[in-house]
């Protein structure tokens, strides 16, 4: 059985990953993929609102790295993608993004659930202790519902909890799944998943309470 594709991939451009298109592709073709998908954190408006996305100036510089590995690995299908922080009023700026080149898809991501602090970043997890954990995750699936709202989105990628984030916020996330998974009628279902949870649009929300907190009991064990 081959394996399935991998659509969640960045470049250096992001500055937290290394390898460049042309070595994913080798790499990918090695191990018998047939498709792959690179999906660089989409840049900002502003170049400093955080440090770990490309520039605005990198964006043509990003598809060209792309389109440099569709050419060089004609055999592997490889798509060309961003990965969307969406935050509420960013629409034109998405859509500014969407109108720049053939993108195959987007996914939607919420990193930022207040200016200033993405809820994952390993060097503001600290940040966790001054929070509310229930309030922090009915913000965060009130945005992922918002964001898969707009209908930018093919598929959404979900941030899990960590092991030291410890059981009341796996309770408050369960509770805040509970409230929010009944609500968007159309907008993104899990199917033909990767390994990092992207879903494809269907009818349904991802992540489903169900598998919210398997993947919750997964990764906090
Ligand atoms: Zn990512
Ligand atoms: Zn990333």
């Amino acid at each position: 059985m081959s394996l399935p594709a991998d659509y969640h991939m960045h470049t250096p451009l992001c500055r937290h990953a290394t390898g460049e298109p042309g070595e994913y592709a080798a790499r990918a073709v090695a191990i018998g993929l047939t498709e792959i998908g690179f999906s660089d954190h989409s840049p900002m408006p502003r170049d400093d609102f955080d440090n770990w996305r490309m520039y605005a100036s990198q964006l043509d510089e990003y598809v060209a790295k792309v389109r440099l590995a569709q050419k060089d690995f004609p055999n592997l299908t490889i798509r060309l993608a961003l990965e969307v922080d969406y935050l509420p009023g960013g629409e034109d700026w998405i859509r500014g993004l969407a109108a720049r080149h053939p993108w195959d898809y987007f996914i939607g991501s919420v990193h930022y659930v207040s200016d200033g602090w993405a809820i994952d970043n390993p060097q503001k997890i600290s940040e966790w202790k001054n929070r509310d954990a229930f309030e922090v995750w009915s913000a965060y699936f009130e945005r992922l519902t918002q964001a898969a709202e707009t209908g930018f989105f093919e598929s959404s990628a979900t941030r899990t909890c960590r092991k030291s984030s410890g059981i009341a916020r796996i309770a408050t996330a369960r509770r805040s799944t509970r409230n929010f998974s009944t609500r968007p009628k159309n907008t993104i279902a899990p199917s033909n998943s990767t390994p990092r949870g992207c879903g494809r649009i269907a009818g349904k929300f991802i992540p489903a309470a169900k598998s919210l907190n398997w993947r919750f009991k997964k990764a906090c064990r």
